[in-house]
């Protein structure tokens, strides 16, 4: 079975852990000849270049959760960390020092960096990059080019201002109200190599619990990646990030505001849209505290059910990936 996964930061990759889980219990390596691929199409609305290197924070969550290196109560970032390096960059008041970069995090934006700097893709660096991991899952960025999300807020005297998303994210802990958001280099961009045809050749596309708005939107404004989801022969399950009305982790309360779309289980999934009526998904899976909606999706044309959809740990997360590819049959 082929599964592609269009993941943001966190919330993706826990996912992404269960999902392969699930997949690895059902469809073992070589059991009747039959395997499991997963392909996670990975936000790099939030990259940044930041003293000289590239950061690409939603590829390296997915990496390092799926890689087994990620540091568990933070959900991003590397377990047995330091900052030495970006304590010593604070002494020269150069940067964000807002921004973490732990050492073993920065060796990855150097290794990327410099392989970068030698002509590769983003997507065959992000392979490469993975071949130290074994993710048992193939990572891709949404694109090869750099496309960065910006926000703009209302500046001091009547006037706009652009911050990168992650200054408005982290620095800001997104308290200054979004105008809008804006994606940088967006009309120049193609998906990587391998997007599309991971959208059209798989059997289930799912919109993992991502940021709908910042991760999940990003991707799917990418040109061609909205139309081959719209488009595409697989079934296309989401699970809700959002639950009882409010994120579980993170501020998309704040995104889902700034486009004007109710911090709820139930407008989150109108926004994506039922297919039967031109939209993206076949089905909605939400909390079970939200179980009241359902029925109203169901009028709408989703294929919708309610279950537990904490991520606490991995087999509970692939419970919740079962519960979601149930949804569309699978
Ligand atoms: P980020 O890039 O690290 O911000 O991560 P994502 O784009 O993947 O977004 C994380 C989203 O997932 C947030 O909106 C959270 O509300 C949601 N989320 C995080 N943990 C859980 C969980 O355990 N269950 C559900 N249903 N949603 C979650
Ligand atoms: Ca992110």
């Amino acid at each position: 079975m082929k599964v592609t996964v269009l993941a943001g930061g966190v919330g993706g990759a826990r996912f992404t852990r269960g999902l392969r889980h699930l997949l690895a219990q059902r469809l073992p390596d070589g059991a009747g000849g039959t395997t499991a691929e997963i392909t996670v199409v990975v936000n790099t609305g939030d990259d940044m270049w930041l003293h000289g290197v590239r950061v690409c924070p939603d590829l390296d969550t997915v990496m390092y959760t799926l890689g087994g290196a990620v540091h568990e109560d933070q959900g991003w970032g590397r377990r047995d960390e330091s900052r030495r390096v970006s304590d010593d960059l604070a002494a020269y008041d150069v940067g964000w020092d807002w921004f973490t970069l732990g050492d073993l995090d920065l060796a990855t934006h150097l290794a990327r960096t410099q392989l970068l700097r030698a002509g590769l893709p983003l997507s065959e660096v992000t392979a490469r990059l993975c071949e130290r991991w074994h993710p048992g899952a193939r990572l891709l960025p949404m694109s090869d080019q750099e496309v960065e999300t910006h926000v703009v807020v209302a500046g001091d005297h009547g006037d706009e201002r652009l911050l990168h998303f992650e200054e408005w994210w982290v620095r800001h802990r997104a308290a200054l109200p979004a105008l809008r958001f804006e994606q940088v280099g967006l009309a120049g961009a193609t998906p990587a190599p391998g997007v599309l045809d991971a959208i059209a050749g798989a059997d289930v596309v799912v919109l993992p619990p991502s940021n709908p708005v910042v991760s999940v939107g990003t991707i799917l404004a990418i040109p061609g990646v909205r139309a081959a989801v719209a488009s595409t022969s697989a079934a296309v399950v989401g699970v809700s990030p959002i639950v009882g009305g409010a994120p579980v982790r993170g501020m998309a309360d704040a995104c889902l505001l700034a486009i004007g779309v109710e911090t709820s289980a139930a407008a989150v999934a109108r926004r994506y849209g039922p297919r039967s009526a031109g939209g993206l998904l076949d089905a909605w899976l939400v909390d079970e505290v939200d179980a009241d909606v359902v029925d109203g999706l169901v009028a709408d044309g989703f294929r919708a059910g309610a279950a537990s959809t904490l991520m606490t740990d991995v087999p509970t997360t692939a419970r919740i990936a079962a519960d979601a590819l149930a949804l569309v049959g699978l």
